[in-house]
């Protein structure tokens, strides 16, 4: 059987989906049963009527993430719909668990418009402890996580946008340290300027990098102040505007420091790479293929290039998965109101530190006999890497409660102990 059949079996085996719901608390009496429900449940009921925070010590708010999307930029499958995306939610669902022990509830909502899905949102807030926006497309996605940020008081997070800024972010931290560039010298050239390009390229900024040092290109070359208000161009892509004679994405290439590929399948050649600066960073993370792929881009030339992709079949895999679980849990555990970008730099600074660490045999097992050591060809940590989760879920607490985002204090050292064991 192929992989697609597989994925037909795996999903409708009995039952049907890949979650379900399970109790925590004893059952079986008559006496359970009047605590968990009526009558005793008014009690609690009644201390969170008169401390909303007290949700967090009576449900199960504080380890429950909304997964929530309109379906309408679903992995590589664009605009589905809402009720086709529910497998790819509930899949979101099983990575919170499996990596993080986070319950999820999946929410699909069938509606386009970006305000009505920001009311539809808020109206949740109660139910959760944070909000994962997932799949929804550019440039709604910008507007509908900026409003849900300022008008809730639990984290909301969209994954597309920060996952891949924070991973990659991590990825660039180690890049630069390994080419021996300052962030703040880099040259950048983004193809791609949606949902990850836009909050990646931004996020380089808090990292470091500069924003005049920013070039992007879409699907109709450099984004020059020229044409900045044509009407392609939207506000966010504004934003990256440079002041710069028109051209393609070759024209841009040319002596930069830094490729960041987020759009489309083989656009760069290798005669691009090789117009670039000595010991060149090429993060060529479209998926399933990249901008172009790994062997091309190392044989282009002679010195080093630093290259990441979003695949697992090669060295540095850019996967949202070494972020969000960590994250949230982090978030989670001190009842934050929202993850800031003080968060969210503390990630990417924790998983480039834990990068240059020995990497334990158990994990090297995992993906071969190789040895793994901090270089051009290991610059993130390994997804399966069991230490992910105690060293950056403490680093987004720590940020969490020194940036004033945290409802609770807690022990970090306790608390890493707890997340180890
Ligand atoms: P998106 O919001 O749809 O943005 C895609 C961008 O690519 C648009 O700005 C589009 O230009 C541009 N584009 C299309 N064809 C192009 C071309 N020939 N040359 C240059 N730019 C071109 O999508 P997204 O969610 O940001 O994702 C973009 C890509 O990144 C996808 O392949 C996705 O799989 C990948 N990705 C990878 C990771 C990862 O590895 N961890 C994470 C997120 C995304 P216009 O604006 O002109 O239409
Ligand atoms: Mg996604």
């Amino acid at each position: 059987m192929g992989l697609d059949e597989d994925a037909l079996e795996y999903h409708r085996t009995d039952p049907p989906g890949k979650i379900e719901i399970s109790t925590t608390k004893p059952t079986n009496t008559q006496r359970d049963l009047s605590l968990a429900y009526s009558p005793g449940v008014a009690t609690p009921c009644m201390e969170i009527a008169a401390d909303e925070t007290d949700a967090y010590t009576y449900t199960a708010k504080g380890n429950l993430v909304g997964v929530v999307s309109n379906g309408s930029a679903v992995l590589g499958l664009g605009d589905i719909g809402a009720q086709a995306s529910k497998p790819v939610m509930e899949g979101k669902g099983v990575l919170f668990k499996r990596f993080a022990d986070i319950d999820v509830f999946d929410i699909e909502l069938d509606e386009a418009d970006p305000d009505k899905l920001v009311e539809a949102v808020k109206m949740m807030e109660p139910t959760f402890g944070g909000v994962n926006l997932e799949d929804i497309k550019a440039p709604e996605c910008f507007t509908v996580e900026e409003r849900l940020r300022e008008e809730i008081d639990i984290p909301v997070f969209h994954d597309d946008q920060h996952g891949t800024a924070i991973i990659s972010g991590a990825a660039l931290l180690n890049a630069a340290d390994i080419a021996g560039k300052d962030l703040e010298d880099l040259e950048i050239v983004f193809s791609g300027a949606g949902a990850s390009a836009i909050a990646t390229a931004r996020f380089y900024v808090s990292l470091g990098c500069r924003s005049e040092n920013i070039t992007m290109c879409d699907s109709s070359g450099i984004i020059t102040e020229a044409r900045a208000n044509d009407d392609d161009v939207n506000e966010y892509k504004r934003q990256f505007a440079r002041d710069v004679p028109e051209g393609d994405l070759a024209d841009a290439m040319e002596g930069a420091d830094v490729f960041v590929g987020l759009s489309v399948a083989g656009v760069v050649s290798q005669e691009m790479v090789r117009s670039m600066a000595g010991d060149p960073i090429v993060f060529a993370m479209a998926n399933p293929d990249p901008e172009i792929n790994y062997e091309e881009a190392k044989a282009a030339r002679e010195d080093t290039v630093i290259m990441a992709t979003g695949r697992s079949d090669y060295p540095n895999q850019v996967n949202n998965v070494l972020g969000f679980p960590f994250i949230f849990r982090g978030a989670l555990d001190v009842r934050a109101t929202e993850i800031n970008e003080e968060m969210k730099v503390a990630c990417a600074q924790a998983l480039a530190d834990l990068a240059r660490q020995d990497v334990p045999d158990a994990v090297v097992k995992a993906y071969g006999e190789d040895p793994i050591q901090y270089g051009p060809d290991y610059i993130i940590p390994k997804p399966v890497d069991p230490r992910v989760l105690f060293r950056v879920a403490p680093s987004i607490a720590e940020a969490a409660m020194e940036s004033g985002a945290a409802r609770t204090e807690i022990d970090l050292e306790e608390y890493e102990e707890e997340l180890e064991a």
